[in-house]
């Protein structure tokens, strides 16, 4: 029992101002749909309504694509780089202005305690802005060649898990390689980047440069097969991917797909037991684990399998799950009644293959989607809660011996996105990471994010990468 109770410690709600509607957002103004289709957002965390938003027919999707070529064309690709990491250090800096806002707006949408939004999602999304725009005069050093070119007009899809920093993820490297862009959120999610959309208003940015198309997955669909865009980047589910990398394949259209993933966290006997827990948390329960990346399969050395799941227990035990706006939250809500549904579904099905299941003792809210911090023991490579992507708030913990056997479980997915290693050892460091099939391998942390550091994963994780100087790579001629 914890020795004392915590009070609410709400962030205000009143720096955000809903619209009751949104339009989408084509050649630089907010409009309505050709067909006047529009849904829902909601709040994930009470299903309050938060805003209705337009949904993007095929007829917009063309409209939307027209005018990014247009401004291409046009405007952005003859603009000298200094030129345009102007617009970029401006949005940057509108980004830092106007953080709390998004914060919150962001935590009411996607149901993420604030305490992550402000604290990691907003200052990251500023930081690529940043990071890109430093970029956008300096390509002819970035390696790839004296003069390198953009690629034209880009059709980018994101999911909801962070829905701003995606949106940055795609829109600061494409836009300083001077490449326009249509991008749609994710359905559940749609309300930071049309928040972005008045930050482009704001920041003078030429009419075309950025268009936000909002809708489901076929409005997706519809701006992935556009014969009009040239690049197409997608973050989101293995399957989806599958789908966007068939579409493309007779197409020219140069294509980066970041994907699933299954990660292996890797403890040692030498580890820092303590540090390892909260690195443990962290890695799954950051974010309820709506992370591609998340450390989802826990492998622990044998001799210390006891002590560190005694550890866990207690840790997980003071985590506390509630109001995604409430500044002591640790865990936020479910994201949608789908992926709760996912996630109960899997969690079942690790019960009857015989995994044991356990949660701390946690009072779930009425309304809303909420799932508690799970930890699944007695789990076998076999299992499908060890194979597939729960993305949720749950762990399955696996056992191994030595540093082999532990290479050859972490590697014992058909994903490759990320690993962690917990070790006092440097020399098991290196031998460990040369060994994993990971994109990123960390090494006593994990879930650690950088604009300066290349992300991307090998196997059904997709390929190319985003971030850094190879970021750029993805949306440059080469
Ligand atoms: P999806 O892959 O379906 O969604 C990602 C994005 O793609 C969304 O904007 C979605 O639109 C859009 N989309 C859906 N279908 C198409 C299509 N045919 N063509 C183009 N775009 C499309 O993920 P879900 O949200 O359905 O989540 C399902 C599972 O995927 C999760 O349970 C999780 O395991 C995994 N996932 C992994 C992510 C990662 O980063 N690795 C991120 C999100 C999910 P819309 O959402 O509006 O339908």
């Amino acid at each position: 029992m914890p020795k004392f109770e915590y009070a609410p410690a709400p962030e205000s709600r009143s720096i955000v101002s809903l619209r009751e509607s949104y339009g989408l957002f084509i050649n630089g103004e907010f409009g309505p749909s050709v067909d006047g289709r529009a849904f829902k957002t909601i709040s994930p965390a009470t299903e309050e309504v938060l805003a209705e938003v337009t949904e993007a027919g095929p007829a917009d999707v063309d409209r939307a694509v027209t005018a990014a070529r247009k401004a291409y064309e046009h405007t952005w690709s003859a603009m000298p780089g200094r030129e345009r990491a102007k617009y970029l250090f401006r949005i940057a800096r509108i980004v830092q202005e106007r953080s709390r806002e998004l914060a919150v707006l962001e935590s009411l949408d996607n149901g993420k305690p604030i305490r992550e939004s402000r604290d990691v999602d907003i200052p990251l999304v500023a930081a690529h802005f940043f990071y890109y725009a430093g970029w956008a005069d300096k390509l002819e050093y970035a390696g790839y060649g004296p003069a390198p070119r953009p690629l034209g007009v880009a059709g980018q899809v994101i999911p909801w898990n962070f829905p701003l920093l995606m949106l940055a993820w795609k829109i600061a490297p494409a836009l300083a390689c001077g490449n326009t862009v249509v991008l749609k959120p994710a359905e559940t999610t749609p309300l930071t980047a049309l928040a972005f959309a008045e930050i482009c208003q704001q920041a003078d940015l030429p009419p075309g440069v950025v268009n936000i198309v909002t809708g489901a997955g076929e409005t997706g669909r519809a701006l992935v097969e556009h014969p009009g865009i040239d690049k197409v980047a997608f973050t989101g589910s293995t399957e989806v991917g599958k789908q966007i990398a068939r579409a493309c394949a007779p197409t020219r259209k140069k294509v980066t797909l970041e994907l699933g993933g299954k990660a292996a966290n890797v403890v040692f006997e030498d580890a820092p037991v303590d540090q390892a827990v909260e690195g443990i948390v962290n890695g799954i329960f950051f974010n309820q684990g709506h992370v591609c990346c998340a450390g989802s399969r826990l492998l622990v050395q044998e001799s210390v399998y006891d002590e560190v799941l005694a550890s866990l227990r207690r840790r997980l035990a003071t985590l506390r799950l509630g109001d995604p706006l409430d500044k002591n939250t640790d865990v936020g809500a479910i994201n949608s009644a789908a992926q709760l549904a996912k996630i109960r579904e899997l969690s079942e099905v690790g019960e009857a293959e015989g995994a044991q299941r356990w949660s701390p003792p946690c009072e779930l809210p009425v309304k809303g989607f909420w799932f508690p911090p799970t930890i699944f023991t007695g789990v076998s490579q076999a299992h499908r809660i060890a194979r597939e992507e729960i993305f949720g708030p749950v762990l399955s913990v696996l056992t191994f011996r030595t540093p082999a056997e532990a290479v050859e479980k972490a590697n014992n997915t058909p994903y490759g996105l990320s690993a962690g290693v917990w070790t006092e050892k440097g020399s098991l460091i290196l031998w460990m990471a040369s060994r994993l099939r990971a994109g990123v391998v960390w090494a006593n942390t994990f879930n650690k994010f950088d604009p300066t550091s290349p992300f991307g994963g090998y196997k059904e994780s997709g390929y190319g990468r985003e971030g850094g100087r190879h970021g750029l790579e993805a949306y440059l001629d080469v």
